[in-house]
């Protein structure tokens, strides 16, 4: 690459680097070749056609349906000092005229423009006139009926090849199937086009499913998480969107609701109150999101289950697109696939009705899986099988455990041979568990020998190893809306010759925080919050959203590395000449203060070539709160059930929180004195800090939660070693 391209790439967009695929790209355009571009959310299309506009005599053309946007773009390039205009429906004529004029003369670099203007009359005889060096064609998609966002407008475009031979053509989209591909360069007549795919791995985003129980009070713990963060909460109905907003601000959140139904102002008003961070959280139906460029959404919540995993792909793809680590929640419950079911049931077209089952089916089974939920994603979109652990998806970041499931499997095939294989896997569960239910006694299967014979287990977990077992092929699920188990050969032949089943499960270590390959940040939050204060009053006055001041990745780094010169000030990511000479100053003072106040020092910039990580903050107060509840002298279960986290989970909690060397009084969670003792003696004689020996010393008699808790106080004494690493389980 020319040194003279890199050196624009810092002056005016502040970047050190490219993005992957942005070389290539842009290479092949300064060329003057024309180029297919499909690139993920968030991968960088912009810079594609803008960083070329920059390096070329004439003006860009960038065609784009999405009005709302433009402006945005405009202002963000200007920000940037490129001279950039756009003409759409938003403009009067006096002002569009004005536009054109200066176009004519020269004044631009990048002109935006809605497709219909196109269609206007005179509009090509003006397009004539102007010296173009390239037209970048956006949301390419649009141009195909295969597409899943055709516009008829676009067809216009096919009259650009004819009036300009000779001006290079870079079509971009976010999504293309091969059929939509091909109709792209079709229509509008790319020559020989070097096409450029990239993957469609978000690796910036976590994906998470959770059950849908006690959601409420999880989705308040997430929020707290991400305070003064950007968040999209997706409901099913118009109705959910507005009582679960309602819902929100009476704990003392700010949240709006959008979606279709309401007026024109509202929405644009809740939409622009967003955009422009004075609200952080909407409550949405999937009508939001088209056309939203917002880059630092840190949360995306499907509180009701999508209809299928297209539509979940691209509502989370709406999180992170500034490429920092974003978090993507879904809340499962299979009350809501039949909800869903009731309206495909009234799908009269047969072939459609099957088509939505399907779908709905394949959402189902990505909720339930017991393996990477990136892998299952990416297959869905035909990519290539991502590796086993993702470090991104709850299933990877719970680390698993192989346990000896024999006689737990022998006992639900039984259940489901006895139940006459006629059975879905809850009345299974029911009959295991000894759940003398209505259907149950109306069956008469509390009569049968293997009720309740897994008394111990939880529906959840007959759920999970009715699952596995599925997946391991002993049992098979029928298709449809009501499913019913019944046991394979495979599962036969494991009854008959007794054989072994080993399967994992979730080893319950707590919260493990996502790691990401990027580079780690430590923020200084404190300054993080003064400096975020700032970019808001500089972005309110000159009538833009905060991002198009800086990025959130520019403000982690000032926040980390604390700038205090020009110099440096010049290095972080983001900052280019006119935003140096535009910015450095508040920025820098407040930066300087702070420093001086706190006696901190700049710290160098060192590595820059990778996009930024950031560290969360959000383990700590979770920590404090279940230490505020541990105070008030509340049991597990208890403090479990109010911080809506798995008992385990408090555990490890408490754990840490004594390993940090917290005072905490613990007595009224230690087990009775006599038992105490005997652990004690059984942790002193294996000395060894694992529990598993000391619970195979001490047998039945004693659980593990018991020994688990008496191990913890047993460190806090310092009778045995804390180990700080968090014993093995
Ligand atoms: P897309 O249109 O493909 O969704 P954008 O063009 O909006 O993506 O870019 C996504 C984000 O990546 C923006 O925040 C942009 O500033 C940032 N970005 C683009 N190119 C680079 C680069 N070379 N280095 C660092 N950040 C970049
Ligand atoms: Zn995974």
């Amino acid at each position: 690459m020319l040194e003279s391209v890199l050196e624009k790439l810092k002056a005016h967009f502040g970047f050190e680097s490219f993005l992957p695929g942005q070389e290539e790209i842009i290479t092949a355009v300064l060329d003057r070749k024309d180029a297919l571009v499909l690139m993920l959310t968030g991968g960088g299309k912009s810079l594609c056609y803008q960083l070329p506009a920059l390096c070329s005599d004439g003006l860009t053309v960038v065609v784009s349906p999405l009005i709302a946007l433009m402006k945005d773009q405009v202002d963000n390039l200007r920000a940037n000092g490129v001279p950039a205009a756009y003409l759409n429906s938003t403009l009067t004529a006096t002002q569009a005229a004005k536009v054109q004029g200066l176009a004519k003369s020269g004044d631009f670099k990048i002109l935006y423009l809605a497709p219909e203007r196109l269609a206007l009359p005179g509009f090509r005889e003006f397009l004539l006139t102007l010296e173009v060096s390239l037209f970048a064609i956006d949301e390419a998609h649009c141009i195909s009926e295969w597409g899943h966002d055709f516009r008829p407008d676009y067809r216009t475009l096919k009259s650009l090849r004819r009036d300009f031979p000779n001006v290079p053509l870079i079509a971009l989209t976010a999504t293309a199937t091969d059929q939509v591909q091909s109709d792209i360069i079709a229509q509008l007549g790319l020559n020989e086009p070097g096409v450029f795919l990239s993957g469609l791995n978000r690796s910036n985003l976590t994906y998470n499913v959770r059950p849908k129980k006690r959601a409420f009070g999880a989705l308040l713990d997430l929020l707290e998480s991400h305070k003064n963060e950007s968040a999209i909460i997706y409901c099913f109905s118009r109705k959910d969107t507005e009582s679960l907003a309602e819902d929100l601000t009476g704990c003392g959140m700010q949240a709006l609701p959008y979606h279709a139904g309401l007026s024109r102002e509202t929405r644009r008003a809740n939409q622009e109150n967003f955009i422009h961070d004075r609200v952080p959280i909407i409550v949405a139906t999937i009508a939001f999101g088209m056309g939203i460029d917002k880059p630092d959404i840190r949360l995306v919540v499907h509180y009701d289950l999508p209809k299928s995993l297209e539509g979940y792909y691209q509502e989370t793809g709406r999180a992170g697109r500034d490429g920092l680590p974003s978090e993507c929640v879904l809340f499962y419950s299979f009350g809501d696939k039949i909800k869903h079911d009731f309206f495909i049931d009234q799908i009269e077209q047969s072939e459609e009705r099957e088509n939505e089952q399907l779908k709905l089916s394949q959402m189902v089974e990505y909720c339930e899986l017991t393996t990477c939920r990136r892998q299952r994603l990416l297959a869905y979109f035909g990519e290539s099988p991502w590796e086993t652990d993702c470090g991104g998806c709850d299933i990877c970041l719970t680390p698993r455990e192989q346990y000896d499931a024999t006689e737990i499997a022998q006992k639900i095939l039984s259940a489901v041979i006895r139940t006459g294989e006629r059975f879905g896997g809850q009345h299974v569960a029911q009959v295991l568990r000894g759940a003398a239910t209505k259907r149950v006694i109306q069956y008469g299967h509390q009569e049968l020998t293997v009720f309740g014979i897994a008394r111990e287990s939880t529906d959840e977990e007959l759920k999970q190893i009715t699952n596995s077992l599925v997946s391991q092929d002993l049992l098979s699920k029928s298709e449809g809306s009501y499913p019913t188990l019944s046991l394979t050969l495979l599962g036969k032949d494991f009854l008959k010759n007794r054989l072994t089943l080993m399967l994992d499960r979730p080893k319950s270590v707590g919260e493990k925080a996502a790691t990401f390959d990027a580079e780690v940040l430590a923020p200084n939050l404190e300054l993080l919050e003064m400096l975020r204060g700032l970019r808001r009053n500089i972005a309110e006055q000159r009538g833009v959203p905060a991002y198009v001041i800086f990025g959130d990745a520019s403000m982690l780094q000032m926040a980390s590395y604390l700038p205090q010169s020009n110099e440096s000030f010049s290095r972080i990511s983001g900052v280019g000449r006119v935003k140096l000479e535009e910015l450095s100053g508040p920025f820098l003072e407040v930066i300087r203060e702070f420093a001086e106040a706190n006696g901190l020092q700049e710290t160098s910039i060192t590595v820059r070539r990778t996009r930024n990580g950031r560290t969360r903050d959000s383990a700590n107060s979770t920590l404090n709160q279940t230490k505020e509840l541990v105070g008030l002298k509340l049991s597990i279960d208890e403090i479990a059930r109010r911080r809506v986290l798995a008992s385990s989970t408090i555990g490890s909690q408490i754990e840490r929180l004594v390993q940090t060397g917290e005072a905490l009084d613990l007595e009224h969670l230690m087990p009775p004195p006599e038992r105490m003792e005997k652990i004690k003696s059984a942790f002193l004689r294996t000395e060894d800090t694992r529990l598993a020996p000391v619970k195979e010393l001490l047998g039945d008699n004693y659980s593990y939660d018991e020994i688990r808790m008496a191990h913890i106080g047993l460190q806090q004494k310092g009778i045995i070693r804390r180990d700080s690493e968090g014993s093995g389980r």
